[in-house]
């Protein structure tokens, strides 16, 4: 599977009918689920409407397409970061920053740089949401880890640290593993010291 299976752009091209999408004009968006990832669709309201099919959506919503522009505000450069961190923390796929991934999307989501488009719960009791890039239409399906109230203010530091280049995103990982490890088994001290010398950049 790859590894950005998570992450999906929006096309520039109807997905049914092929031509293309219009600036600033509704466009209906949907996930289909495969053995290989998602499947992102991005049609016309009419071509959605009218064209006949034999799958169920894992997710669908309704959107405004807008054609790429060249970013000019130089005032936009923190929100950028932000957006860089996010789908550099997707690609990268560490299992140990999932509550780093989930707190920055909601940051995100705050800001107004992401919109929140579906929610769906898993048999596992997990939920899995659908956030979109409002102005790229990149769509990134996050795990939302159901982080317990207490500990969201120490995630949201570390994501201020990595924001602020104070932390690497190694550090961050090697220290949200071993937190981990610590609320799982009390005293297990060998894992910490090795993942913190893998870390050590010159
Ligand atoms: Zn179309």
């Amino acid at each position: 599977m790859s590894q950005e299976w998570n992450i999906r752009s929006r096309g520039h091209f109807c997905s049914i009918c092929q031509k293309p999408l219009v600036d600033h004009a509704p466009v209906i968006s949907a996930l289909r689920e495969t053995p290989e990832g998602y499947e992102r669709f991005d049609c016309h309201p009419e071509c959605w409407k009218t064209a006949e099919r034999d799958w169920e959506p894992f997710s669908q919503w309704d959107g405004v397409y807008f054609a790429p522009v060249k970013v000019e505000k130089k005032e936009a450069l923190k929100k950028e970061d932000a957006g860089e961190l996010l789908r550099k923390l997707m690609t990268l796929d560490d299992p140990a920053m999932k509550n780093v991934v989930y707190v920055l999307a909601v940051m995100l989501e705050r800001s107004k740089i992401l919109v929140e488009r579906d929610s769906k719960e898993q048999k596992d009791g997990t939920i899995r949401r659908v956030y979109e890039d409002r102005r790229q239409g990149d769509t990134f399906v996050i795990l939302d880890p159901r982080i317990r109230l207490e500990n969201i203010g120490e995630v949201q530091q570390q994501v201020v640290a990595l924001l602020s280049g104070t932390k690497t995103l190694g550090e961050v990982s090697s220290e949200e593993e071993s937190s981990e490890a610590s609320e799982g088994a009390a005293e297990s001290g060998g894992a910490e010291t090795a993942d913190a010398t893998d870390t050590t950049t010159a």
